[in-house]
């Protein structure tokens, strides 16, 4: 495998994300550090279309920072009735300043708004979960570019306390379980995130 070396920066201020990522990538003997390591650097503007775009900028933008190889994930939620929404704007759906509560609320009254025989409460909504990943080099260019999935359906009401954003809103059918009623080990064994990570060992496997 293509050598990450001991420790790598994930470009990220979100320490549900952080959360996750340590122990997939501690499996590899690598420890992560993430901007919460680093408050020197400024807010990154995320104006990509795609959620790759966005991925790409947030890894170059810290490794030309730091001159150090970076990872960036840039993910969110896309449901089916609302077109693809939120998509890449899930982290401030409901507004400046993100707030997960906030963006929760907001799904599901947007999901009301529908007409009645496609909001109704015991119809859910499918939905899925992306994640894309990007790696680059020192120098800010591209290892690996990857993407994970995770199929779901919305609920009508939040459901368990653990994990971060639409975790509680999002029904995972074959463990009957919501997203934030999984356990942590759990959540990165189906998770979008978790499948991208897979996915990029890999990749840098193959290379
Ligand atoms: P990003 O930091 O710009 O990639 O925004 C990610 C946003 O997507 C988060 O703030 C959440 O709202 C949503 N999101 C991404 N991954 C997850 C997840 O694993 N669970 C719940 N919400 C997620």
């Amino acid at each position: 495998m293509q050598n990450l070396g001991s420790e790598i920066v994930v470009a990220t201020r979100n320490a549900g994300k952080v959360k996750e990522f340590e122990p997939l990538f501690r499996q590899k003997g690598i420890a992560v550090k993430s901007l919460l390591d680093y408050e020197d650097i400024p807010d990154i503007v995320e104006d990509g279309d795609t959620f790759a775009a966005n991925a790409l900028i947030k890894a170059r933008a810290v490794a030309l920072q730091l001159g150090v190889p970076a990872i960036a994930d840039d993910s969110g939620l896309c449901v089916d009735r609302l077109n693809g929404e939120p998509g890449v704007y899930s982290a401030r759906y409901a507004g400046e300043p993100a707030n997960d509560e906030a963006n929760n609320r907001k799904l599901l009254e947007e999901l009301s708004k529908l007409p009645a025989h496609e909001s109704q409460s015991d119809t859910l909504s499918p939905a899925r979960f992306v994640s894309a990943i990007c790696f680059v080099d020192a120098e800010g260019r591209i290892i690996s570019e990857i993407e994970g999935y995770c199929e779901g359906e919305i609920l009508s009401a939040p459901r368990g306390d653990h994990g971060f954003g639409y975790d509680p809103l999002f029904y995972i059918p074959a463990m009957n379980k919501s997203m934030a009623e999984l356990s942590l080990r759990q959540k990165n064994e189906i998770s979008h995130r978790g499948k991208a990570i897979q996915a990029l060992w890999d990749d840098l496997d193959k290379g």
